[in-house]
Order: structure tokens, then sequence, then C-alpha cells
């Protein structure tokens, strides 16, 4: 059974496309299959990874707007197990060309769809916003992944994030989980950082992982040599981190064969 999995919270900057590659990459680590869509026109996921297309390239754009299968746009980095679907400036226009049409929201869902069975897990990098690209992704998914930045303003804009997700468990996606919540670039010499986690789990109790990811520099320098950490600086704590998470991450899946 495969999962799909957006990573999302609408504020910028709190580790969800470094979540997104490295979390991708440590599970390809693990030998399972993983897609990741890259559904923020900025393409830091596919970058992440050293895919950067070219314009004529198919990428997400060209999947949503139908003009060509999930499967032509998809791109195999040089992890084992690991694809990734890329994306690039052109995805800004496709908020605007697709407000028009019936179905918009599914877009992505379909799209998916034929190939879906391919991978055991797919992540969705989801933009800043909840705008129809997220809605796309949210539409698409089992569950939704959170990472939330250690920091003062943390808890800011989650009721926004899960008033959406109620809004689209009504209308688009009934069976919508929250898969679990993240703490990111923790700095735990700050009483602020630890004041924050404690009120971050006592909101969502034991959706967040135990795993914590520290602010490493590893991490942040991974993306500009077109890696994952894991192939970056494997000894990193920030790899370590995350193929920690990994670990965690598996044991909380449902058992195969048991359909939800
Ligand atoms: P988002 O996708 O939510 O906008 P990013 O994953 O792009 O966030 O992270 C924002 C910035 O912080 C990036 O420059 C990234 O390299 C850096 N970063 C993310 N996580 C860490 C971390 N644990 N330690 C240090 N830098 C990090
Ligand atoms: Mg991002």
């Amino acid at each position: 059974m495969t999962r799909t999995i957006a990573i999302v919270n609408q504020k910028g900057g709190v580790g969800k496309t470094t979540t997104a590659v490295n979390l991708s990459a440590s599970l390809a680590a693990a030998e399972r299959s993983v897609l990741l869509i890259d559904m923020d026109p900025q393409g830091n996921a596919g970058s992440g990874l050293g895919i950067r297309p070219e314009p004529e390239q198919p990428q997400t754009y060209h999947v949503l707007l139908g003009q060509v299968s999930l499967e032509e746009a998809l791109v195999e980095t040089n992890l084992p197990g690991l694809a990734v679907l890329p994306s690039g400036r052109d995805l800004i226009g496709a908020e605007v060309e697709l407000i028009q049409e019936i179905g918009r929201e599914r877009r992505l869902l379909e799209a998916m769809e034929p190939y879906k069975e391919r991978f055991d897990f797919i992540f969705i990098d989801c933009p800043p916003s909840l705008g129809l690209l997220t809605l796309n992704a949210l539409t698409a998914s089992d569950s939704i992944f959170v990472p939330v930045q250690t920091e003062y303003y943390a808890m800011e804009g989650v009721g926004h994030l899960l008033h959406a997700v109620d809004l689209v468990r009504k209308r688009l996606n009934a069976d919508l989980e929250i898969e679990g919540v993240l703490l990111t670039m923790a700095d735990f010499r700050t009483n602020l950082a630890r004041q924050v986690s404690e009120e971050i789990r006592s909101f969502f109790g034991q959706k967040v992982y135990r795993t914590v990811i520290n602010r490493n520099i590893r991490l942040s320098e991974a993306p500009s040599h077109g890696q994952p950490v894991l192939l970056y600086d494997i000894a990193s704590r920030g790899s370590q981190q995350y193929l920690d998470l990994a670990r965690e991450f598996l044991e909380a899946q449902p058992p195969t064969g048991q359909n939800r």
C-alpha cells in the first residue's frame, strides 16, 4: 500500500523542504521506493537533490495542467529508489490557470493515480501558502506531516492550517489524517526552545515525533551541493537525526496489508 504524505506548513522557512528531501532520502536508503513531488514554484526540493529542470523539460506544472503524464516528468535521482517530480517558476501560473477549471483541486490526485502503486511512499513538498497548490496536495494525500520551527511564533498559523485540514476533510478528502509533527531547527540551549517544544507537545500530544532536528550547518550546506545530507556528510548530526526520524516514521506506519 502506497502512503501519500503532504509536508505542509504555510509558514516559510520552517524546514519543509529540508525534511522532504532528507526524510525521502533516508527512506530510500532504507530500501523503500520513494517519490518526492515538488509543489513549490521555488523548486528547492528538486534542486536539493541535484535536479534542476531545463525550461522545456516537463515538471509539476505540466503534470497539473494535464500536458504530460506523471511518468513522463519523473526524474531518477542519484540515490537508488528515490525519484523526484521537479518544479520551477512556471508553477506560479498554475494557480491562476486552473482557477476556472472544474475539479481543479483534484488535478494532482488524478495525475498520481495510475502510477501510485510503484512507490511505497509519496511525499509532496508544499509551498508556504494554503492556496490551490496546497489544496491539491491535501486532496491527494493520506496524511499531513507538519514541520514546526522551535521558535516563538511556532504555533502562529497552526490554527489556520488545522482549519484548512477540516475544510478539506468536509469537502475533498474525508480520510485526511495527521501523520506527525516534527520539531525542527531546535536549539535547546535556549529556554525559549524548551518552552515552545513543550507547548507543541501539549497541543499535539503523541503526534509529535520523539526525534527532534537540531540546527546543523551540514543540513543547510547540503542543498548547494545538490545532495541530501546523507550523501553530503553521513556522519553529521543532521544526517543521523533524519535517519532516526525515518526509523521512527516507519515504526508508526500501519502494518502492511491492512487497508485503512
Ligand atoms: P521551508 O521549505 O519550510 O521554507 P527550508 O527547509 O527551505 O524551509 O529551510 C529554510 C532554511 O533553513 C534553508 O536555508 C535550510 O537550509 C535551513 N535549514 C532547515 N533546517 C535546518 C536545520 N535543521 N539546521 C540548519 N539549517 C536548516
Ligand atoms: Mg520549501
